[in-house]
């Protein structure tokens, strides 16, 4: 199967070309014609599948022969960043054969100042990337037009559908036109996401990649049962015996970010936190050093998560373990991306193996404990001492909801 068969006009293919594609994935061979064809669609496919293109290529397609607008919104500023990078990358593509009109792009988010913002929306754009809250603050200062929207995308819409973005997305709904085409990406449909997907969406095309052979990442999970106070310490032994390779850390707090990072660096290991309370100069900085490899390790929060494309990681590192299942395949599947193989740690304690052992059931594994010698663990589960907390589902408290939401009000 080639791009060409799939109805995308030649200034696209071209562009496609330009960017080394040259074979589509089979998300993009299930989405790009139903797209072409104006339908809704659903699709679930797993991170690294390709989805951007799937969704960037036929909307290129859209825009450049027709009057079509497209709004792309999106859960977090470093996925603006990335899908307008990627676009932006076909527009460069394109502009140089000189085949079609020009396309505008522009990719706005929040914690950074508006006016400039302002300012690269005035004329309009043909197709905008956004976080939620900033292009509500956008639209209550006239400088987006949401009615002309008539395409809307919503990339991670698992998150974007979820209870902490509810009031934010119902009110850029309500004013989108009506007659619009939806396309919903995510690699997780929850049951209550899909029932909200569902009657959103009119009639929509479904797809679903399972994952075969050929599409599966290439992921080697692992769990190292330890007491938690040796986390740190194994960690750092891990990170020694594989000398040189990046590793991305997951912790459960900024504190847990700077307290971890701190400890690392002072192993000599070099280390630098990331988390939301962080500018967005100072992200993108630590992210820049990290893809270029000056940096080793990242430890971050949840934050870090979705979304971000970091090319050839080979480590993942669940220091603290993700709440929910579907926070653990985002989190993993920041490793084997684009055919790379790649490592999925996480640690398991006393006190959260029975979570694990959620988290294994809800994504259909079972892990193996191992123990790493020199680190043997002197607490079994059975004299666990449970969280303060006690063992977190996959269902949010109500609190926790809050704090989410607050946390994201915070990022925005
Ligand atoms: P995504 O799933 O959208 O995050 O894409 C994963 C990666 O695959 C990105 O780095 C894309 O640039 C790359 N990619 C997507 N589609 C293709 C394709 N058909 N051929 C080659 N690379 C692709």
């Amino acid at each position: 199967m080639s791009f060409s068969a799939l109805g995308l006009s030649p200034a696209v293919l071209l562009a496609a070309s330009k960017k080394s594609y040259i074979t589509p994935t089979p998300v993009q061979v299930a989405v790009i014609p139903a797209v072409l064809w104006g339908e809704d669609v659903l699709a679930q496919a797993a991170t690294g599948s390709g989805k951007t293109a799937a969704y960037v290529l036929p909307l290129l397609h859209l825009m450049t022969t027709g009057s079509s607008k497209v709004l792309i919104l999106v859960p977090t500023r470093e996925l603006a960043v990335q899908v307008g990078d990627e676009i932006k990358g076909f527009l460069a593509a394109l502009s140089k054969n000189n085949l079609t009109k020009p396309i505008k792009l522009a990719t706005v988010f929040g914690g950074v100042a508006i006016n400039p913002q302002m300012m690269q929306l005035r004329g309009g754009a043909d197709v905008l990337v956004a976080t939620p809250g900033r292009l509500l603050d956008l639209i209550d200062k006239n400088a987006v037009r949401p009615e002309f929207f008539n395409i809307l995308v919503l990339d991670e819409a698992d998150r974007l559908l979820d209870m902490g973005f509810a009031v934010e997305l119902n009110r850029i709904l309500a004013l989108l036109p009506a007659k619009r085409q939806s396309l919903f990406f995510s690699a997780t449909f929850p049951d209550e996401v899909n029932a909200l997907a569902t009657g959103i969406l009119h009639m929509p095309t479904r797809v679903m990649i399972e994952s075969t052979e050929t599409t599966k990442p290439d992921i080697l999970q692992r769990a190292i049962f330890v007491d938690a106070e040796r986390r740190a310490d194994v960690l750092a032994h891990l990170i020694k015996e594989n000398e040189g390779q990046r590793v991305l850390v997951f912790v459960a707090s900024k504190q847990g970010a700077e307290q971890l990072a701190n400890q690392l660096y002072a192993k000599g290991i070099n280390t630098a936190p990331f988390h939301g309370e962080f500018s967005q100069g100072r992200r993108n900085q630590v992210l820049a050093e990290f893809k270029s490899g000056s940096l080793q390790v990242v430890v971050a929060t949840d934050l870090a998560g979705r979304g971000i494309d970091i090319d050839g990681l080979p480590f993942v590192v669940n220091y603290d373990l993700p709440r929910s299942p579907i926070d653990y395949t985002h989190r993993i599947g920041r490793t084997g991306r684009n055919g790379a193989s790649g490592c999925a740690i996480s640690f398991v304690t006393a006190a959260t193996e029975a979570h694990f052992r959620l988290i294994e059931s809800r994504t259909h594994i079972r892990l193996t404990r191992e123990v790493i010698a020199g680190f043997e663990p002197q607490q079994t589960s059975a004299q666990a001492v449970p969280n303060p907390g006690g063992v977190k589902g996959v269902r949010m408290s109500k609190k926790d909801k809050l704090r989410a939401a607050a946390a994201r009000a915070e990022k925005e």
